[in-house]
């Protein structure tokens, strides 16, 4: 997550909105068949940067708030090149979401840096799991292990969009049903 000037923000792309906006009711779809349909849903627009340069962000979330931005290049890679393109922007729609949940769930938390640490945690057995099962057991959790999921943060994001996919593998997601219970509804009520 970094953060850009406004001036390098797109306001609107009919082009992008036609592709995205499938993505997003997907990603809303999926997080309110979670129970996460009382948080607010997540509202996606984009922004330009060069993807190719070193550290380029494929997407951001302003600070406190559901709104996500996508790096028009890298939406334009994924129409061209993706194999399933709905689900490749839901996931990094959901990604973002994380950020934002876990910036609701850091604000109500009773001591500060508990869920932090929770997270940290699940990150450290996670690496144990895979150093233990050669990192090849199952292909949700090969793609967790990245580089960028070196960082527990950004790995809990990720699992979170696997998660509300139903695609997380049981260990892991029953952590995330953990964590999450507090800001979650039962699917009736
Ligand atoms: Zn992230």
């Amino acid at each position: 997550m970094r953060f850009l000037a406004s001036a390098q923000f797109v306001e609107q792309s009919r082009v992008a909105d036609a592709f995205v906006a499938p993505s997003a009711a997907l990603a809303n779809r999926l997080l309110a068949a979670r129970g996460l349909g009382r948080l607010p849903p997540c509202r996606v627009s984009y922004f330009i940067e060069e993807l190719h340069r070193p550290g380029a962000a494929i997407g951001l979330h302003t600070k406190g708030t559901a709104n996500i931005r996508l790096n028009l290049a890298w939406l334009a890679d994924v129409a061209q090149r993706g194999t399933d393109p709905e689900w490749e922007v839901a996931f990094v729609v959901l990604h973002e979401y994380a950020h934002f949940v876990l910036e609701r769930l850091e604000a109500r938390e009773a001591s500060p840096g508990a869920v932090r640490q929770r997270i940290e945690a699940e990150h450290a057995d996670f690496l144990r799991r895979m150093q233990r099962l050669g990192g090849l057991a199952d292909p949700v959790s090969r793609k967790l292990l990245s580089n960028h999921n070196a960082v527990a943060e950004e790995w809990c994001c990720d699992a979170f969009a696997y998660w509300a996919a139903g695609t997380l593998p049981a260990s892991h997601a029953a952590f995330l049903d953990a964590l999450l219970a507090e800001v979650r509804v039962p699917p009736d009520a």
